[in-house]
């Protein structure tokens, strides 16, 4: 197992993600090392170890978890306070503190406990009373950084969650790569940090994000499950509060080894059928839950108001054609495919339309997406002298790309799409999105660097897109394309 540097503070990292605060691409990370000193003899992880398998392989579970969440974010927001301890908690009598920073846990005060005695044990910290609704919109934006490497996401907290990353393997690197790159785009975006646990069960990347704290990322190969388990208190095992606590301690179980060791009998005896199996099992690694994603109808989509209401269907057919290629690059960048089409027409008097179809085989093709928009377009029957004011592309149905990768082996042409399409993703990877577009678009607008990954049903914010009259560049930072290293990673 290996670490990844600690201590690397907010540094922004080139190119380790789009500076408009876009999801995370598979850019080069120079500032991360994943490679760190071996242990018990195992491979350093996030690159090939010397005539073996990389230590991450088959470990497809990331955890990651901020680092004292509500504390970093007040200090990211006060910088004058880092370095000192800090305790978010209600001032109230009896508030009970709800994050503290490691200077503050350094004097022993941890969450859950009354702020009173916090202030006993640290009176020197910075008390702080809670802002939700900051550390709400902060946890957005980091599950979204999330949801652009996978759809396998299942939040456990406002400040952690679970990424089955099975399916971004092949389009970010291996998954300690995947760890660090979520590492460096939350630390650009939100300017905090994480830890990143990677292993082949959710129960052990957990209890790796935890070992790896604060700052940290931490591979646990497949193969050195016991070695990293077994010296641990079981107090680390899942399910084991202060009640269980006792009778483990009363039956002279210190260590999961112990728990490991002794017979399943005796803990069902001691503990019930149901926990003393449970712990057994834990004991042994064995933890088969999958990764299951909390919002289960997704959709990726996008959509474009435009400046003036039009009515030339030529002009409304370039705009799809536009759409269906940042819904295709959004489910690609997302490792998903796309199994039903959604086109959305609003008219100039705000009537809207919705036509969907449901496709033969899930897409992530935009020549598919956009000839199911177009016959959908056609299909709608409207008025020759119908003006719009606003068209959309919205792709739903969501299934990962890795479950389906066989089905479309053995399509006929959309796989040889789908690979011309992902090359494509690759050269607007290096030289930014204008680089190569359909030859109809060559005289529209640039486009937006990434479609933006919606969780929920809905379309892109059609606010942001609406200021921008048609002809008018996207905006985009100046130095974006020129921080990209031109070169693959
Ligand atoms: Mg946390």
């Amino acid at each position: 197992m290996t670490r990844g540097g600690p201590g690397r503070g907010p540094a922004v990292p080139d190119g380790a993600a789009s500076p408009d605060r876009g999801p995370v691409t598979g850019e080069p990370v120079p500032g991360e090392s994943v490679t760190g000193e071996p242990v018990s003899g195992k491979p350093a992880a996030g690159g090939a170890a010397a005539g073996g398998a990389a230590a991450d392989s088959g470990c497809r579970i990331l955890h990651v978890d901020m680092d004292a969440f509500y504390a970093s974010v007040e200090i990211r927001d006060r910088p004058e306070l880092a370095g000192r301890p800090v305790i978010v908690g209600a001032t109230a009598s009896r508030g009970v503190v709800l994050a503290a920073s490691y200077e503050a846990r350094a004097f022993g005060v941890h969450s859950a406990m009354p702020v009173t005695r916090a202030r006993r044990l640290c009176p020197q910290a910075v008390f702080i009373s809670p802002r939700h609704h900051v550390y709400a919109a902060v946890s957005k934006e980091v599950m979204e950084v999330f949801r652009s490497v996978t759809p396998e996401v299942e939040p456990l907290a406002l400040d952690e969650a679970f990424l089955d990353v099975s399916g971004a393997i092949r389009r970010l690197g291996p998954p300690a790569r995947i760890g660090a790159l979520i590492r460096a785009t939350i630390a650009e975006q939100q300017g905090i940090t994480c830890s990143v646990g990677v292993a082949s069960s959710k129960f052990i990347a957990k209890l790796a994000s935890t070992h790896s704290k604060p700052d940290g990322l931490l591979v646990v190969p497949a193969d050195g499950v016991l070695a990293f388990l077994h010296p641990l208190p079981v107090a680390a095992l899942w399910g084991v509060g202060e009640q269980t606590g006792q009778v483990l301690a009363r039956l002279g179980l210190r260590t999961v080894r112990d728990i490991a060791e002794i017979p399943v009998g005796t803990l069902q005896r001691e503990l019930g059928l149901s926990l003393g199996a449970h712990l057994a099992a834990l004991a042994w690694g064995r933890d088969e839950r999958p990764v299951v994603s909390s919002t289960p109808e997704k959709s990726i989509g996008a959509e474009e108001t435009f400046a003036s209401d039009i009515d030339d269907p030529e002009v409304i057919r370039r705009e799809l054609l536009r759409l269906s290629g940042r819904t295709a690059r959004g489910l690609r960048s997302a490792g998903a495919l796309a199994r039903t089409v959604v086109i959305k027409l609003r008219l100039a008097n705000f009537t809207t339309i919705t036509r969907s179809r449901t496709l033969p085989e899930p897409t992530d093709v935009a020549r598919t997406i956009y000839a199911t928009a177009c016959a959908l377009y056609s299909a709608a029957g409207l008025d020759s002298r119908a003006r719009l004011r606003l068209v959309g592309v919205r792709t739903s149905g969501l299934v990962p790309a890795s479950r389906a990768a066989t089905q479309l082996a053995f399509g006929e042409r959309p796989a040889g799409w789908r690979d011309a399409e992902r090359a494509l993703d690759r050269i607007s990877g290096r030289f930014g999105t204008d680089t190569v577009r359909p030859a109809a678009l060559v005289t529209g607008q640039p486009d937006e660097p990434f479609p933006r990954l919606s969780a929920g049903s809905h379309f892109q914010a059609p606010d942001e897109s609406a200021r921008r009259p048609p002809g008018e560049p996207a905006r985009r930072p100046p130095a974006e394309s020129a921080r990209r290293p031109p070169r693959e990673g």
